[in-house]
């Protein structure tokens, strides 16, 4: 399989690629269907404990840190139930203690108590201990949890983390199998266009994928930070952005041929390369968007990478553009459902 993967990834043929995007679409109309569900973003903290050679908010970079106070993630997420989305993610940098583990569980009872109990709460907080992802996932309200593997290649990871036990592939790999343990919906993903990953890898992370049986997927490009070891090394060898953004959209086609059931979001960094890039996801076979609806005076804070999109938006203003997006992209909204992964779904009753 890998190596038929490889050559798709190669295919340079517009029509054989217009082929591969059709039959995703395809796979994705038969076995899902054709919503696209809703999950508000609350870029909750870019406070982070680690040091990853690409990104922006990495431990080392002098910016204005911030946390959002509860207050303010409970309204957001009071914002997303009102507007019918039905699940919310909150996602930030990395901090592990034992304070934050019950600040966080004291938020997730604080919106279930503001929302009815209704949303569908995926958490993106990094890696924590066993306990922690128990603690939060008992509150019963934390269902689902990103953690991106980054690249399933070790070799690769380690270009691209510090050496040292608190970047380590392995703990990050072990962490993906404790969620699966304790009954979250798992997702993870990768970045497209790093230097020195190759077809090849890209094709072991899709089978990475299946192995490890996830439920849901957020791929996106790799995307400049100019502040940042990644991209001060090796800003001459990396791929256009065009190339990227081919490379992502081909993999979220051949993802969905092979996990026709699982989740895959249309990521926001496809948007930085086009304005159009998550419309393209959504015909490539995505089915997850993920509008911003943190505050908005907080989110030129949140720079994973440069030129990131939708930094002034208002949440109500962020959502009409979202949807005309959608509605472009010829998919339905699905208002008020979770949309949680059919996968899961099916392999927890069978
Ligand atoms: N701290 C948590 C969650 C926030 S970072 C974590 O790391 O898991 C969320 C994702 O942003 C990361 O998994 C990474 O894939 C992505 N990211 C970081 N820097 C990026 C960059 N320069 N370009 C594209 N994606 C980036
Ligand atoms: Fe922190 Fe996540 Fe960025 Fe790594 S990718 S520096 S853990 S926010």
């Amino acid at each position: 399989m890998k190596d038929e993967i490889i050559d798709l990834l190669r295919l340079e043929d517009k029509e054989k690629v217009s082929f591969l995007f059709d039959k995703a679409l395809k796979t994705k109309l038969d076995n899902i269907g054709n919503k696209v569900y809703l999950r508000g973003l609350i870029e909750y903290s870019n406070i982070c404990q680690k040091k990853c050679f690409y990104c922006g908010l990495r431990a080392e970079n002098k910016i204005n840190r911030y946390a959002l106070t509860n207050e303010e993630v409970v309204n957001a997420a009071i914002f997303a139930h009102k507007n019918n989305f039905a699940s919310i993610v909150i996602q930030a940098g990395e901090v592990k203690s034992h304070s934050y583990t019950k600040k966080i569980t004291r938020l997730l009872d604080e919106i279930n108590e503001n929302t009815n109990g209704e949303l569908g709460i995926t958490l993106s907080l990094g890696e924590q201990t066993k306990d922690t992802l128990k603690e939060w996932k008992d509150t019963g309200k934390a269902i689902r949890y990103l953690l991106r593997i980054e690249t399933s290649n070790q070799e690769l990871f380690n270009k691209i983390h510090p050496n040292d036990t608190f970047h380590s592939f392995d703990k990050r790999l072990a962490t993906l199998d404790m969620l699966k343990d304790l009954g979250y919906q798992v997702g993870t993903g990768i970045m497209i266009g790093l230097p020195f990953q190759t077809e090849e890898n890209l094709a072991s992370d899709l089978v990475f994928f299946m192995e490890k049986d996830i439920d849901m997927v957020g791929m996106g490009p790799y995307i400049e930070h100019k502040d940042t070891p990644l991209y001060r090394k090796y800003k001459k060898i990396l791929l256009p952005l065009q190339k990227r953004l081919e490379l992502t959209l081909k993999m979220i086609a051949i993802l969905r041929t092979i996990m026709p059931t699982i989740n895959i979001a249309a990521t926001t960094a496809l948007q930085t390369i086009d304005n159009k890039g998550r419309e393209m996801a959504i015909q490539a076979g995505a089915n997850i968007v993920m509008p911003n609806i943190s505050p908005v005076k907080h989110r030129k804070d949140y720079l994973l990478y440069e030129n990131k999109v939708c930094l002034q938006d208002e949440a109500d203003k962020c959502m009409s553009c979202i949807f005309n997006r959608i509605h472009s992209s010829g998919a339905e909204i699905g208002w008020g459902e979770q949309g949680n992964s059919l996968h899961f779904l099916h392999s927890n009753i069978l």
